[in-house]
């Protein structure tokens, strides 16, 4: 344990401390991580004392060129030093009253400090004075927790989760990053609390929830997330995904379970949150667009499209970016079924090519998302439609190769077109350069200056324009 706090900041918050007569302590997320092997740059500081005043001095120590950022409102103070983010706060203690969301705040012991943490594994702390250098505080039992494998509330489970209701989706993402399992009675408390997330901010909420997806195996807090009631409260669109329903004997699939396999799948090849995000709405719009269709079954006509146009007015509620990110989202969203309808079917140059066109650069995460679109139970199907794809995507590259179409630029411009024609801008300038965008799709002319103009030529006299002399 001491081995790893042998770091020369920790000797001189060490030796700040002493001499400041202010007992000082990594605390949180940085110790349990030390435990578990998971190295980690985000330091967290109690002094029995003030936070501000150790850290102003250990910035000094540090160095002349290190600066402290001071939040007094908050009584904290950060160092950056090298990759580390050091920050520091006085240990406090937090009452909280039945009828206010905000607890009374006091200086306290370094007890008093751990019990206000969310989680035993979460309130160890080491010492970093004199006398018991690199000691384990661990008022809660949370090392045996971190053995087992258990995320439990340091109090009574009811009263953290009442004092801070952001507890519960912080206990689900620890279990998902860590792959830990919440103690019953701390889960239980997690379903008969989950009214009180209401008043939570969505940006809280959001950024625990990111972090779900991010974790290795979203799935489990997903799942966790579902089963406690939580995400009804937050995410109703994916709560409603959840059911299956029977007609003459036809079942559709459980398109909640059939989301979370795509996310676990999509993040097993990437750590993009948007991609990850796709994989979460690829389906929004299933309920909204289920149908049964005698003989034919279950249909969802559309899901596709209506599923990318709920994509503003969610990413609007949880406080998501409405830019690029949510542009692309929606694209994949749209996009998702055009390469299965593809591989489906004899694999033509001319499908691929608007594939190509319309996925750009993102096709490449569009046949991420497609591959983990495939959840068969049955390994025959799963290879089949992986075949498929791979022919889709040599394809892809082929015609890649030969066409250049991922970042389509017009060969002709319509300043060309009307200058050829002696046109004044109109709606004839558009047609001719959506004709020859079409034959460069369809494979009629390839991509490139000379045979478009000579089609440009030859379209613009069907359509009884004769170019002028220039
Ligand atoms: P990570 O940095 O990976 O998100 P972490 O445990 O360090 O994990 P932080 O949000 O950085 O999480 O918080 C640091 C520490 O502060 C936690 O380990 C915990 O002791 C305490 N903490 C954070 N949020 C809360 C909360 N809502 N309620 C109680 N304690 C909290
Ligand atoms: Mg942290």
């Amino acid at each position: 344990m001491k081995k790893c706090l042998n770091d020369r900041v920790f000797d001189i918050i060490s030796q700040v401390g002493e001499s400041e007569n202010t007992p000082v302590y990594v605390i949180g997320g940085f110790v349990r991580d030390v435990l578990l092997n998971r190295p980690s740059k985000d330091i967290d500081i109690v002094a029995v004392g003030s936070g501000i005043e150790i850290a102003e001095k250990v910035a000094r120590k540090l160095g002349s060129n290190v600066k402290v950022s001071v939040f007094r409102n908050f009584g904290t103070a950060m160092i950056r030093y090298g990759d580390y983010e050091i920050e520091f706060v006085g240990a406090r203690k937090e009452s909280y009253r039945e009828d206010s969301r905000k607890p009374i705040v006091e200086d306290g012991t370094l007890e008093d400090d751990q019990k206000r943490r969310d989680f035993t594994i979460n309130a160890l702390a080491f010492s970093l004075n004199k006398k018991d250098f690199g000691a384990l505080l661990d008022p809660f039992n949370g090392e045996n927790d971190l053995k087992d494998k258990i995320i439990r509330t340091p109090l009574e489970p009811d009263q953290t989760f009442s004092d801070d209701p952001l507890r519960m989706f912080r206990a689900i993402r620890f279990s998902s990053q860590l792959n830990f399992k919440i103690e019953d009675k701390t889960y239980q408390s997690i379903s008969e609390s989950k009214n009180r997330t209401k008043i939570l901010s969505k940006e809280r909420i959001v950024d625990e929830f990111n972090k779900i997806l991010l974790s290795t195996k979203p799935s489990v807090g997903i799942k966790a997330l579902e089963n406690t009631g939580l995400l009804k409260e937050f995410f109703p669109e994916l709560q409603n995904l959840k059911g299956v329903e029977a007609k003459d004997g036809k079942m559709h699939k459980d398109n909640f379970y059939h989301t979370v396999e795509v996310v676990d799948n999509v993040r097993k090849k990437s750590d993009d949150l948007w991609l990850i995000w796709a994989a979460l709405l690829h389906d929004i719009a299933k309920p909204k667009t289920k149908k049964y269709i005698k003989d034919t079954g279950w249909t969802f006509h559309g899901h596709e499209f209506l599923g990318s146009k709920m994509i503003p007015s969610i990413f609007k509620r949880l406080k998501l970016p409405l830019n690029e990110k949510m542009k692309y989202v929606q694209k994949l969203v749209q996009l998702h079924l055009r390469p299965i309808v593809l591989s489906q079917d004899i694999v033509t140059d001319s499908a691929v090519r608007r594939l190509l066109f319309d996925a750009g650069d993102d096709i490449d995460d569009l046949m991420i998302l497609c591959e983990a679109d495939i959840t068969s139970k049955n390994e025959y199907t799963i290879q089949k439609h992986l075949n498929n794809f791979r022919i889709v995507r040599e394809k892809l590259v082929e015609i890649e190769e030969k066409d250049a179409l991922r970042n389509f630029q017009p060969p002709i411009s319509g300043e060309l077109i009307i200058k050829t024609f002696g046109l004044d801008p109109c709606k004839t300038v558009g047609d001719i350069k959506n004709a020859i965008k079409e034959a460069i799709l369809e494979g009629e002319i390839r991509n490139n200056y000379q045979e478009a103009y000579e089609f440009m030529i030859k379209k613009g006299e069907e359509m009884g324009l004769s170019p002028r002399k220039l």
